[in-house]
């Protein structure tokens, strides 16, 4: 956010800069006034120099990898992971519609409304929740009562809990169909699939950690573009992994949402192994309670051959696709 203000600056200062130097030009008359043109001319340009200069250093002038969130060209898709701090929250942004995959905490729901507004979106196709956890679900009712949402897929398992409450009272109250998912089921938009691969494993709640348990419940999806693919998995932890690489199912992807905010118990070996992510990316808060990303899993991230990109170190991250290629840009936080 801050990237884009700093651009918006810099585009001023050019277009004043630019003024002054054709206002120089136009006072071409005897040698003295041409003497103190130059003068001024020579003086414009240093002055240009170094607030250029000034610019650059502060990260601005980008057009690589490091400047602000770009706007969606024709033909292209957007995968924004937006910086929520310690939750998840992604914006798929085609031509002709757009997903949001999970909404930060219940807090979080301003900066996201901003965030869709400054983009421009004002409907999205489907609001999906991955797991009936607070920092994936918070959010969503904001986001249905704020924008136009045409469907709503919300957990196999969802807990009794007010922020899975409020999400399904929105959706009420806009009379938006709220419904599950199962592996299988397929959202076509602009010549992408959103593909539901698998929707969690069976664990015995007498048995197993109850956040585990929801964890292992979250929707894992596949979207590809052309010949560029993503997965998103929640937060599912290393045993649902397993259970999905026992099925077979094809994990092989270009850009991996990696599980549960880089926690130890997430990204196995094996899973990576299968997956063979060219980028990963972390939706993680700075200093949250947990310690993620936790170190066992960015070694292994590494091991795997995977770029990390990180919402802690890098602000808003966008991933943009042709379906050939992929870019990502993202707000550089200091
Ligand atoms: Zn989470």
């Amino acid at each position: 956010m801050a990237e884009r203000k700093r651009k918006t600056t810099s585009a001023s200062s050019k277009r004043r800069t630019k003024k002054r130097v054709s206002r120089g030009v136009r006072y071409e008359a005897d040698g003295e006034t041409l003497k103190g043109t130059l003068v001024g001319l020579v003086t414009v340009i240093a002055f240009v120099a170094v607030i250029a200069g000034i610019i650059w250093l502060c990260g601005g002038f980008g057009g690589g990898e490091e400047s602000g969130a770009p706007t969606l060209e024709e033909g292209a898709v957007n995968v924004h992971f937006i910086d929520v701090g310690q939750g998840d929250c992604i914006l798929i942004e085609c031509d002709d519609g757009a997903i949001m995959i999970d909404a930060g905490e219940n807090e979080d729901s301003q900066k996201i409304a901003a965030y869709l507004n400054e983009h421009g979106v004002k409907r999205l196709n489907y609001a999906i929740c991955t797991h009936a956890h607070a920092d994936h679900m918070g959010g969503m009712d904001d986001v249905i009562l704020q924008f136009d949402v045409d469907e709503l897929i919300i957990p196999t398992k969802t807990v009794d809990m007010n922020f899975c409450k409020d999400v399904l009272k929105a959706a009420d109250k806009k009379r938006i169909p709220a419904h599950t998912a199962k592996p299988g089921d397929v959202i076509e938009l602009s010549g992408g699939t959103l593909e539901v691969l698998d929707d969690g494993i069976d664990a015995d709640p007498d048995t197993s950690d109850t956040s585990a348990v929801m964890n292992n419940n979250s929707y894992v999806m596949k979207f590809t573009y052309g010949e560029t693919t993503f997965l998103f998995v929640g937060d599912a932890e290393t045993e649902y992994e397993k259970e999905m690489l026992a099925k077979g199912e094809d994990l092989d992807v270009d850009v991996l949402k990696v599980g549960h905010h880089g926690s130890r118990d997430a990204s196995g070996d094996d899973f990576l192994k299968a997956a063979t992510p060219e980028y990963a990316v972390i939706q993680v808060g700075r200093d949250n309670d947990y310690g993620h990303p936790h170190s066992q899993a960015l070694k292994r991230l590494k091991k795997a051959g995977a770029q990390v990109y990180r919402n802690d170190e890098l602000g808003d991250i966008v991933v943009t696709t042709d379906g050939k290629k992929i870019s990502i840009t993202y707000d550089k936080q200091d």
